[in-house]
């Protein structure tokens, strides 16, 4: 575009301004809502523009192409747990020689094309619409993207010989999958008269009943008897996920404590991360860190991509239906938080009620009844049975056209039970009200899906989900996100600012004032790659199966009081040992080097009503084993064994 000169000499404003819009339509703050990126391509679009612009401005072929570059120019890929350098789409092209470098060389660049984000110029053949990544992967054979092959970029086994904690040499993860669900569905059948212990009645335990490697009774007398045999006990034997192979992914649990292998059985409260995570934190930092959106610099249009990459990737885990349904925060607590002070503070009036349930955790507690303390709203809480369930029945004598809110957990960290979260959903929405979810303790466990759920928000932590600390995810529909006012401001979440009016940007962009973590939303990026390889039903299924073989085994134990035994439950065995303090049981069990959270949990409603002010409470994750299941059940007979 040129500008006209006006007769006193000048150019004519309306041609600089429209000409200064275009610039800016082009600069990377516009980032993301005009670009659509999706996980399974690499992430470094923009910059791969950039560089392509830097390395080739003014160097076209002679057919107007942009000619392939010298690999060794560019930076290697940043590390993923899948190992794709190349994305599929790319493949598919079926081009070869530098296609990994220039995919859509010769595909024709449509100049009108307004989503051209990056800054860089726009005469030369890049299809903004299908951007792939042009920078070699360290993963693929040579480092050259000249040599890849279909097979060398899909197959696990090409990923420097690590195999998915599922496969051997020979087998893929699908025959794998194939034969672990036959398996369980032969074992269902078998266990049918499975005999049931302990004193809790067969309603509050019927999930034991199904557990296709259900308990032996071998394993107590092999416990109590001094002659403790692993082997015997591993009823896991020979299951397909090989929680021991996927334990080696994470290297803190090679730590030892006291002389003993560390129990991570800590991870209601943090989970552990895998090595791609960590990986993925200091390739940032070594490859890419920079301000996000702000620049049209090579490292700045790395860093938004692989940010805004992140987002994608907790898009597709969550299902939600855009990206722009995802806000980054500091974790679970600032979700709830900023849905407190800004919606709740716009919308709520003196009257109005909001429900929370009693397993709340502090944080799905405090924010709304300093809100109520405020405004003049009512507090109205759910309450649940003996066994930590939510009385349906009471929810909803509690619904009225008053309700304008229903802030619960998906699963307790105290007790562990599982809430009938759709259904709560649509009691709510029947009665005119919105929903939160707070997912910190569901999102590692089993498949949350917010479509399906139709939950308005939903919070969780990334340090619960093998991610980092200091990130976390709001996720609103987008609609409503945009009807809610900014939470911190400043910068970032401006579309435009004079002194006498400011403009916000649309969500998320709206709610992420300021510098925010870029790294560790890179790197909860990579710990969703991670749970996402590995499959969140299946870590579901063996989880389950885990909790039902410790559940148990920690029944069986004479002064043993199980606090929370609903029907359906994941992860958590919180418990009371007669004759011992809980820190007492801590410490016991810390000698062994199993680390369990002892005290309220940050759950004081929920624990009174169960009659308890604190309780030990061992939580697992996917890459806990029976072995680490017996040396704590173990422990806790021995400290049974000295008291009784
Ligand atoms: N909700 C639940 C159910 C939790 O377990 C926790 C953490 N223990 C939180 C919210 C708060 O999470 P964060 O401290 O990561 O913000």
């Amino acid at each position: 575009m040129s500008t006209n000169i006006n007769n006193n000499g000048l150019p004519n404003i309306d041609d600089l301004q429209n000409l200064a819009n275009e610039l800016f339509k082009a600069l990377p703050n516009e980032f993301p809502k005009e670009i659509s990126l999706s996980p399974d391509k690499a992430e470094h679009p923009r910059a791969t523009k950039i560089a392509e612009t830097i390395l080739h401005t003014g160097n076209l072929d002679q057919f107007g192409q942009i000619p392939a570059a010298n690999p060794s120019n560019l930076p290697p890929a940043p590390p993923a747990f899948s190992g794709f350098g190349a994305s599929p789409s790319a493949l598919n092209h079926g081009n070869t020689g530098a296609f990994a470098l220039y995919p859509n060389a010769g595909a024709g660049f449509d100049p009108q094309n307004k989503n051209s984000s990056s800054g860089v110029q726009e005469n030369h053949d890049l299809n903004i619409n299908d951007p792939h990544t042009g920078f070699h992967d360290v993963n693929l054979k040579n480092g050259n993207p000249a040599q890849l092959n279909e097979e060398s970029v899909f197959s696990p086994l090409s990923l420097n010989n690590q195999y998915l904690p599922f496969q051997t040499e020979n087998s893929s993860f699908e025959i794998e999958l194939q034969a672990a669900l036959s398996f369980v569905d032969t074992q269902f059948k078998k266990r049918e008269d499975f005999p049931l212990g302990g004193n809790e009645t067969t309603s509050s335990y019927y999930f034991l009943d199904q557990n296709p490697f259900a308990f032996d009774k071998r394993s107590t007398d092999i416990i109590v008897g001094n002659s403790f045999d692993y082997k015997e006990i591993n009823l896991f034997k020979g299951h397909p996920f090989d929680a021991a192979s996927v334990k080696k992914d994470f290297p803190i649990l090679k730590e030892t404590v006291n002389g003993k292998p560390l129990v991570w059985f800590d991870n209601a409260a943090t989970t552990q991360k895998p090595q791609s995570v960590i990986d993925r934190i200091a390739y940032f930092y070594k490859h890419e860190n920079s301000n996000i959106h702000r620049a049209a610099h090579e490292l700045a249009a790395r860093a938004s991509d692989a940010y805004e990459a992140a987002r994608e990737k907790v898009k597709a885990f969550l299902n939600a239906s855009s990206a722009n349904e995802i806000v980054f925060v500091r974790g679970a607590t600032e979700g709830i938080n900023l849905v407190a002070s800004t919606w709740g503070d716009q919308n709520l009036n003196s009257g109005d009620e909001i429900i929370v349930s009693n397993l709340e955790h502090h944080a799905n507690i405090v924010p709304w009844k300093r809100l109520a303390d405020k405004k003049g709203l009512k507090l109205r809480v759910i309450p649940v049975d003996d066994d930590g369930q939510i009385l349906l029945d009471e929810y909803a004598k509690l619904l009225n056209s008053k309700t304008r809110l229903v802030a619960f957990t998906q699963v307790s960290n105290a007790l562990g039970t599982i809430t009938p979260a759709k259904k709560i959903v649509e009691m709510a929405h029947a009665a005119g009200a919105k929903v939160l979810i707070d997912g910190a303790q569901s999102v590692s466990h089993m498949k949350v899906d917010v479509q399906q759920l139709n939950s308005d928000w939903l919070v969780f932590s990334g340090h619960k989900l093998f991610g980092p600390t200091g990130i976390g995810v709001l996720y609103g529909k987008e609609d409503l996100l945009n009807e809610m006012q900014p939470y911190q401001s400043g910068g970032n979440m401006i579309q435009d600012v004079t002194f006498e009016e400011i403009k916000y940007h649309k969500a998320p962009n709206r709610f992420e004032a300021g510098t925010g973590n870029i790294a560790d939303a890179i790197g909860l990026g990579a710990a969703v790659d991670y749970v996402t390889k590995l499959g969140i039903e299946a870590i579901g299924q063996y989880e389950h199966n885990l909790l039902e073989y410790a559940t148990r085994l920690l029944k069986e134990i004479p002064g043993v009081r199980l606090i929370g035994t609903a029907k359906d439950k994941a992860s958590v065995l919180s418990f009371n040992l007669q004759g011992y303090s809980n820190d007492q049981v801590g410490q016991a069990l810390n000698n062994e080097g199993v680390a369990v959270r002892t005290g309220h949990h940050c759950a004081q409603p929920i624990l009174r009503r169960m009659g308890v002010e604190t309780t030990v409470r061992p939580s697992l994750a996917f890459y806990n084993t029976t072995e680490d299941v017996d040396t704590f059940i173990k422990t806790i007979w021995e400290l049974k064994k000295v008291r009784f």
